[in-house]
């Protein structure tokens, strides 16, 4: 079976990896739009589950020396509210592992997946921008903008977000809703760094998250996504270093001592997106090219590697009818993109502070989770499968 993967980020990546390590498809080839060049320009630091690293390491990728050397190790989570009771703390040891997740920098996360492809012999045509999908029986013809065109027997799009799947085929539509926010994104360390843990935090601005990431000569160092109101976000972007660096402290409390921003501020607009159908014919959409995620719960490409692994499993059982197959594929993917929107959603707006009506709840069920441990552990359990 021939398989075209329009798109060579992460999930793109990924996809590939998975279908030659299932042997679901012996010819992949990766249409990538960029040159083999390009300098990848963002400093986005990736938190995956562990779930999401054993997958990438099953199908090639060398993650224990990626996470060594470029990545730092998410060992807990704490989970609290500014100005009010309630406070969880989840921790890897408490289901036996060592870590519940790892983040690195994009750049180094795509060019492990990078050798990966490289490494197991699978195609990637650089320069080569798809413009457009048709079906022709039961296979599908991809036209790149230089004119020339190839057929295959599945065509993935893994295009990501800044495409739209109407774009290359009309039998795909996007449903998109701003989220009203902006992702107010700066690196910051701290005078009483906790290595290893991340935090979650109901503010009264919106969900604040600091996720460790690796800082080289011994510090420590942590990715601040704050998700803010348009209007709130534009003001903190404005602010002199002086009073951003008061307002991030007010908001977090002294848990680890005084925060300092060590970096530029960045922003990201929080938009919403999903694709319906998820497949059709033989053109199956994965990752941001079939759904972008509010980035305050870091799932959008924990999903996208859940719909690498699935694509995969679906084609190798597929019989020789690759449309019945994604079909399944496309069902099969239903609940956990509607779980990881809601809980996505959950975090972004229940972070969204409305008050002690909410406080209160909010802070008895943080408790309770924490007094109630197989709950607790049931919780831990998801975060990492
Ligand atoms: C600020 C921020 C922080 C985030 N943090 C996390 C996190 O901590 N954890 C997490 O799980 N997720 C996180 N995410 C989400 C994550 O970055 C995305 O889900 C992931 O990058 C999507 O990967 P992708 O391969 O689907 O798409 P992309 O990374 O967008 O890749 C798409 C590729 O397709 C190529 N392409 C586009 N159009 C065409 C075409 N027509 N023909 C050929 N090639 C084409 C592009 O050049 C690109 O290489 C975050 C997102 C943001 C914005």
């Amino acid at each position: 079976m021939k398989t075209l993967v329009i798109g060579g980020g992460p999930v793109g990546l990924a996809t590939a990896l998975a279908l030659k390590h299932s042997h679901a498809s012996e010819d992949i080839a990766i249409l990538e739009a960029a040159s083999r060049d390009k300098q990848i320009n963002t400093d986005r630091n990736i938190a995956l589950s562990l779930a999401s690293w054993r997958f990438l390491s099953r199908v090639g990728v060398e993650t224990d020396a990626l996470i060594a050397k470029h990545g730092a190790e998410i060992r807990a989570v704490e989970v609290t509210q500014q100005n009010a009771f309630g406070w969880l703390q989840l921790d890897a040891k408490e289901i036996g592992e060592r870590m519940l997740g790892a983040a690195v920098p994009y750049p180094h996360l795509k060019s492990a997946l990078d050798d990966a492809v490289v490494a197991k012999k699978i195609d990637v045509m650089w320069d080569a921008q798809a413009t457009r999908i048709d079906l022709e029986g039961a296979r599908a013809r991809v036209t790149l903008a230089g004119g020339e065109a190839q057929v295959a027997d599945c065509v993935v799009m893994a295009d990501g977000s800044k495409a739209t799947a109407e774009s290359l085929m009309p039998a795909f539509r996007s449903i998109e809703r701003d989220s009203g926010q902006i992702a107010v994104i700066a690196k910051v360390q701290a005078t009483k760094p906790a290595p290893n843990i991340a935090y979650e935090r109901f503010t009264e601005g919106g969900a604040f998250a600091l996720i460790p990431r690796a800082a080289g000569s011994g510090a420590y160092e942590w990715t601040l996504v704050w998700a803010r109101r348009r209007a709130e976000a534009e003001h903190l972007l404005a602010l002199d270093d002086a009073s951003f660096v008061s307002e991030i402290n007010h908001a977090f409390g002294g848990t680890m001592g005084t925060l300092s921003v060590v970096s530029e501020r960045s922003h990201y607009p929080l938009a919403w997106r999903f694709v319906e159908p998820r497949a059709h014919g033989c053109v199956a959409a994965v990752g941001n090219a079939a759904q972008a995620l509010h980035p305050v719960a870091a799932q959008g490409l924990n999903l996208g590697l859940r719909d690498a692994h699935d694509l995969a499993q679906a084609l190798s059982t597929a019989n020789g009818n690759t449309a019945l197959s994604l079909q399944t594929f496309a069902r099969n993917r239903a609940v956990d993109r509607v779980t990881t929107f809601g809980f996505s959603g959950a975090l972004a707006y229940g972070f969204d502070r409305g008050g002690w009506l909410l406080d209160v709840p909010r802070g008895l069920g943080l408790t309770a989770l924490q007094l109630l441990s197989p709950l607790k552990k049931e919780l831990l359990k998801r975060m990492v499968l």
